[in-house]
């Protein structure tokens, strides 16, 4: 695929359509601009950094990414592609972060759409006017105005800090996984005692990695509550194999057996290969697999049965470079990383525009806040699949309704769908900031897939009407501050 040649059908952007802005030309600003290039949605996607990739760029001038010097995918290759583009077939099953970087920008020049992006200019303010169209602020000062605002301005690079801290004050190194690199910096690590703090994948990441003792000295991994251990390969099979790409329709037993059961047997299946948590040292998951999002490391158990990674509960406090534990126990450390995830935060809006206080947020389809028939949020979800696929169904579904090939319902619908949403994620899952827009995600591409159905029908017995008219254009320019 990657040839050179265009692929795709771009079509000339119509200035019939509406004219759409896109925050971001990470994995998904892309996937959004992809659709809208092919659907002749006049469009400008608006980059802070110089290149494609966002988080998936290492030491991305940005400041944004949060990708280490050895970080893999944790879904695999296949599951990540768009559906229209796969990875080379050289690459391995969990291809290294400067692969994924140059694979999504080989996808911009596949589909030929980087003119229509502006590298080195953030987007600073998004101001939605009385009359609805986006007035729109870049660093060099100048507004702009839109008809359309696309935000994918990812959720993985603002560090969620404890709050409140525990208290007494740690004299030791102090960081967030945000910015670690490798065992060198940007702390030199090697030799010392590291405390790590939390259970996701970076906190997995990290703890092995430093784990090894030609890095750190020793490593303690605090985790306050039992997680699921996913491992990446079930004998030859890479974790996902058996779940069809998230552009394809779930198999029909996936859809009509209850998920709790399909839980149980994955539970099964995991501690089978993998062992179960309390099996390693662990603290035992109060919870069924499935209401939480596990994390994914081959190699934890062993770091653990090594001896290379201690267990330790919750912190109880600090005094100098003593961390207590909650169970009691002490240990002179001279680091301590923070491995507490990040922040959902919109820095160019104002709070009535969008928020998301404790990561909580709710929008239709987890896309769309209903009061606004002109703003999309893409990828603000936490998956249990990658990200890139899903960001690529939710394009379809812009694409479609900026062309007025798809009618959206009425917004008292959208409101009551939203909630209801909201109210059974908040029901199914571990109530915590990491579970806050958490989706399944064969079930929620088929829902986008059926609601674009749905949606393609209402529209065309409305005779395809614009819902939203292109008058951006028209209006004079605006001066820049
Ligand atoms: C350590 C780590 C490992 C991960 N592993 C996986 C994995 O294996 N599989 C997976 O699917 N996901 C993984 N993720 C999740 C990750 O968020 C997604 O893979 C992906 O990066 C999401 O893409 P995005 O485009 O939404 O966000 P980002 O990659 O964060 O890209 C956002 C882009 O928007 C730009 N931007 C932001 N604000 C502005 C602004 N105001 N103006 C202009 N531009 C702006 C940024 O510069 C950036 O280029 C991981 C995340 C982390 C932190």
């Amino acid at each position: 695929m990657a040839d050179g040649s265009v692929g795709g059908h771009p079509r000339a952007p119509d200035p019939a359509l509406p004219k759409v802005c896109v925050i971001g030309a990470g994995s998904s600003g892309i996937a959004t601009c992809k659709q809208l290039h092919e659907a002749g949605v006049p469009f400008d996607c608006f980059e802070a950094s110089d290149r494609i990739g966002g988080n998936w760029v290492f030491q991305n001038r940005n400041g944004m990414s949060s990708a280490y010097r050895s970080l893999h995918i944790n879904t695999s290759r296949d599951k990540m592609a768009y559906s229209d583009f796969p990875m080379p077939a050289d690459y391995p099953d969990y291809p290294h972060h400067s692969h994924i970087a140059r694979y999504f920008d080989t996808y911009v020049d596949h589909f030929g759409f980087r003119q229509h992006i502006t590298f080195n200019c953030a987007v600073t303010w998004a101001k939605r006017r009385e009359d609805s169209l986006w007035e729109i602020t870049l660093e060099t000062g100048e507004k702009r105005l839109y008809d359309a605002l696309v935000v994918a301005n990812g959720h993985h690079w603002d560090p969620r800090w404890p709050d409140p801290k525990p208290p007494g004050h740690f004299t030791g190194i102090e960081m967030h996984s945000h910015h670690y690199i490798d065992p060198a910096a940007p702390h030199d690590l090697r030799g010392k005692k590291v405390v790590i703090v939390g259970f996701g994948n970076s906190a997995l990441d990290l703890a092995c990695e430093l784990g090894r003792k030609e890095n750190a000295e020793q490593v303690y991994l605090s985790v306050r509550r039992g997680y699921w251990v996913v491992p990446r390969y079930f004998g030859k099979e890479v974790l996902d194999a058996g779940n069809p790409h998230p552009s394809q329709d779930p198999p029909l037993l996936h859809r009509i057996l209850p998920g709790k059961m399909i839980a149980r047997a994955l539970e099964k299946k995991i501690a089978a290969v993998h062992g179960r948590p309390q099996d390693h040292g662990l603290p035992e998951p109060d919870h069924p697999f499935g209401a939480s999002h596990p994390a994914i490391s081959q190699e934890i158990y062993n770091r653990i049965g090594s001896g290379d990674v201690l267990i330790k509960p919750d912190i109880e406090s600090f005094d100098g470079k003593q961390v207590r534990f909650k169970d009691g126990s002490v240990v002179e450390a001279d680091a301590v990383i923070w491995c507490t995830g990040y922040k959902v935060t919109f820095p160019f809006f104002d709070d009535a525009t969008l928020a998301a206080p404790d990561n909580d947020i709710a929008l239709w389809k987890r896309m769309i806040d209903p009061r606004f028939d002109n703003l999309f949020m893409v990828a603000l979800v936490q998956p249990l699949c990658a990200m890139m696929p899903i960001a690529e169904e939710q394009s379809k579904l812009i694409a479609a309704w900026l062309t007025g090939r798809y009618a959206a319902p009425s917004p008292a619908t959208m409101a009551a769908e939203r909630d209801a949403m909201h109210a059974a994620v908040k029901a199914h899952y571990v109530a915590s900031a990491r579970h806050t827009i958490q989706i399944n995600c064969g079930a929620y591409a088929f829902d986008l897939r059926k609601e674009l159905r749905r949606g393609i029908k209402r529209a065309k017995s409305l005779g395809n009407p614009l819902p939203i008219q292109p008058r951006a254009a028209k209006v004079l320019p605006l001066a820049a501050e």
